[in-house]
């Protein structure tokens, strides 16, 4: 995607990092050895579909292993490729080091077209990949645990958990080696909404800080504000529905593989994703104005653009004529470093993707110790909680009637008040805990220090920061 007078995808990354370690006390040795990737394993192996030998080229990229295991997820397109899948595993690094989940950087892809094979065809494929990372620890619960990517789910991480579970069959924390599991295969709840959802709680954060919100020329809270979204997988769908359907946004743009649809009145996110699910694209959809050359509703009039898909799609072909204040990268690398330097120059405000994205892998840090403690959230104490809240709405209610206060609590209220957190609920605020936490982390650094421009200069640095107190406390 990236334009032809861009840099790389991985060159991209590491232009961001240095802009950082520029503005950092960082000895170049130290800078150095964060920013490389360590290792690289490539993979091509045979599996026999349809009657003939099908071979495949498959990656995992170890970005860092400051900390271990090492995360990230594994990605099935036909664009994957060794600099794609190193410069993802380096946003992993700096990703996890931003919202403190323990891990050092890792991504996995295979060069597949998902959509062109049968179930029981990927399963044979998505197994055999496993088996030969599997058998190098390059998926292992202490060492290296992948997760969902584009074009990736639930059940690839099923059948990955499985394969691993058969090859170490006396491991009691096989479940641990992957995340993004479906619920009734030891996933945790929560799991697929929280790129989405993480999303969302970044927003409601920025919009917290008047202050900030100034910055990108915006005013007021995201009530109203005019939303357009680049993707409508699993990222882009559930941020765009919760933002429409919790928070006031109105979606007037949605950008697919097949042209955009755009509304000034907004568009029903459900409705689309249907209509998608039916017929293969947007094409067609009655709702909508179509626009063929969807691309160019990247430039269109809205208070937010929110990449979702793709790296590399505001490139110096587009960013001069991006119109939205704020964009929020809900991709990874959806800016390349010529794109943001452009945006930065024209006052564009960025919510880097190693923030904004970063609701998938805080759950799946949640899924991971959920696994090692062999016991739901929520299951110990939810009773007790709700037991405890019981007294206290009684003795309210006995001193009411021994004082002929005439009290009555509302229903509502003591039903809401009775429930203890299931295990949704403490995911979900983990999530909104980790995602204020590392904005106001970022935001602190962006406006102590004026020398620093921008949000994703301020993540780098934050992050940076961190991998760099890890490393020297191993005595680098
Ligand atoms: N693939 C997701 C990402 O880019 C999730 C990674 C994970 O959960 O390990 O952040």
């Amino acid at each position: 995607m990236h334009n032809a007078t861009d840099p790389g995808f991985r060159e991209s990354v590491d232009l961001m990092f240095q802009r950082a370690v520029g503005l950092m006390d960082l000895s170049p040795g130290l800078a150095h050895k964060i920013r490389v990737c360590n290792s690289t394993y490539t993979v091509r192996f045979g599996v026999r579909l349809r009657g003939k030998i099908e071979t495949f080229t498959g990656y995992r990229s170890v970005h860092s292993e400051h900390m271990e295991p090492v995360k990230g997820g594994i990605r099935y397109s036909l664009d994957v490729n060794q600099d794609e899948v190193e410069a993802l595993a380096a946003l992993m690094t700096y990703k996890c080091a931003l919202v403190e989940a323990p891990f050092g950087g890792s991504k996995g892809g295979l060069c597949i077209d998902p959509r062109a094979w049968e179930e029981h065809e990927l399963e044979q494929i998505t197994r055999r990949f496993a088996y030969e990372l599997i058998k190098r620890d390059l998926i292992h619960p202490a060492q290296n645990v992948p997760a969902p990517d584009m074009g990736t789910g639930e059940r690839e991480m099923a059948w990955i958990a499985d394969q691993y579970a058969r090859m170490h069959t006396t491991d009691i924390n096989a479940r641990a080696c992957v995340t993004g599991k479906p619920p009734h295969a030891g996933g945790i709840v929560g799991r697929v909404e929280a790129t989405g959802r993480g999303v969302q709680y970044a927003l409601r954060e920025f919009f917290r800080h008047p202050e900030d919100v100034a910055r990108a020329r915006l005013s007021g809270g995201l009530e109203g504000k005019r939303v357009v979204v680049q993707g409508l997988g699993n990222v882009g769908y559930h941020a765009a529905k919760f933002l429409s359907q919790e928070d006031g946004c109105r979606i007037t743009g949605i950008i697919e593989h097949d042209g955009a649809l755009v509304s000034d009145a907004g568009l029903d996110v459900d409705d689309v994703k249907e209509w998608i699910r039916a017929n293969r694209g947007v094409r067609g959809y009655p709702r909508a104005t179509h626009v063929e050359n969807g691309a160019t509703v990247l430039e269109a009039d809205c208070d937010i653009l929110l990449p979702a898909a793709m790296e590399g799609v505001i490139n110096q072909g587009n960013a001069e004529r991006i119109r939205a204040p704020l964009i929020l990268e809900a991709a990874n690398g959806p800016t390349t470093f010529g794109a943001d330097e452009i945006l930065r120059r024209r006052g564009t405000l960025i919510i880097p993707d190693m923030f904004a994205n970063a609701g998938g892998v805080t759950v799946s840090y949640f899924e991971w110790v959920k696994n090692l403690s062999h016991i739901r959230f929520g299951r110990m104490q939810r009773r007790a909680e709700e037991a405890r809240s019981r007294l206290l709405v009684e003795e309210l209610e006995r001193l009411s009637a021994d004082k002929g206060l005439g009290w009555t609590i509302a229903e509502n209220f003591k039903e809401r008040f009775l429930q203890g957190d299931d295990e949704l609920t403490l995911v979900r605020s983990g999530l909104d805990d980790t995602m204020r936490t590392a904005y106001q982390s970022m935001r602190e650094v962006w406006n102590s220090r004026p020398e620093v421009g921008d949000l994703r200069t301020a993540a780098y640095i934050v992050s940076v920061d961190r991998i760099a107190k890890s490393y020297r406390s191993k005595g680098l």
